[in-house]
């Protein structure tokens, strides 16, 4: 087998953000495979064949990865931020467990800056000491699942990371989620919405939890919830790496 496939990430908007990997990847590909608005990222060239497909095909998306490579296609499958946070890595290895020899495969994982690290980089440092990262979509868990962990964590004093918060499908869990938030951490805990970091787009808002209101999210925003210990300094947001 000659194929190949690089399973990479763009990063959260910005063309700066892009690895000298990915695009190495993306300029020696013949095929760029993954959800329509990613791929609408790839300049079309000739020899490259684009492969945009709809959301909830993810595993479809990676056997199709997978046969390309066999039949010596060099394939990138694309995610936004970093391809192994809630997005296609794993995906294409769930896929590959049908394969009778997984290691005929030549696969690589290319990293790429995940949506929580570029808006805790706007921010200042809020995740500068232990933090966790919670997709609170119930696609593939049940909703309980979100609830239960979200508790915990705030219980064992992480700063938390949401992806997914909150879409028109679901509108009310969301709401739910601020509720158990302010029961764990209190009204004072600060809470930044960062949306659309590093496009055109980006908007940056940091309230208390009591100030906290379930349409300052969308599903192009990623939510930073702070420790009792973050604080703000000037414009800026940390939590101290010296907090219990
Ligand atoms: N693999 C991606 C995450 C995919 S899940 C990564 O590593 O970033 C999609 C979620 O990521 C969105 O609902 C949002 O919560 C977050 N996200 C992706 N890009 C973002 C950006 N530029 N700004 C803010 N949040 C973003």
């Amino acid at each position: 087998m000659t194929g190949w496939v690089a399973i990479a990430g763009l990063g959260p908007g910005d063309e700066a953000l892009v690895t000298p990997e990915v695009r190495a990847a993306l300029d020696a590909a013949t095929d760029v495979i993954g959800y329509i608005p990613y791929v609408a990222r790839i300049a079309p060239r000739p020899g490259l064949a684009l492969h945009p497909t709809d959301n909830r095909v993810e595993l479809e998306r990676a056997t199709h990865a997978l046969d390309l490579a066999a039949a010596g296609h060099r394939v990138v499958v694309v995610s936004s931020g970093d391809p192994g946070v809630f997005a296609m890595a794993a995906a294409v290895f769930e896929a590959l467990e049908k394969w009778p020899d997984p290691d005929a495969h030549d696969i690589r994982v290319l990293p790429g800056i995940t949506a929580m690290l570029a808006a805790a980089a706007r921010l200042g440092a809020p995740l500068g000491h232990d933090f966790c990262a919670i997709n609170l979509s119930d696609n593939l868990k049940p909703w309980a699942l979100v609830e239960r962990r979200l508790r915990l964590a705030a219980q064992a004093g992480f700063a938390m990371a949401f992806y997914n918060p909150r879409s028109r499908n679901r509108p009310h869990q969301f709401s739910r989620a601020l509720d158990i938030l302010r029961e764990e951490c209190g009204p004072e805990c600060l809470i930044s919405f960062a949306r659309a970091v590093s496009t055109p787009d980006e908007a940056l808002k940091t309230v208390t939890l009591a100030e906290a209101e379930p349409d300052m999210a969308d599903m192009r925003t990623v939510v930073i919830v702070g420790t009792a210990a973050t604080r703000r300094v000037g414009r800026y947001l940390y939590t101290p790496r010296s907090s219990g």
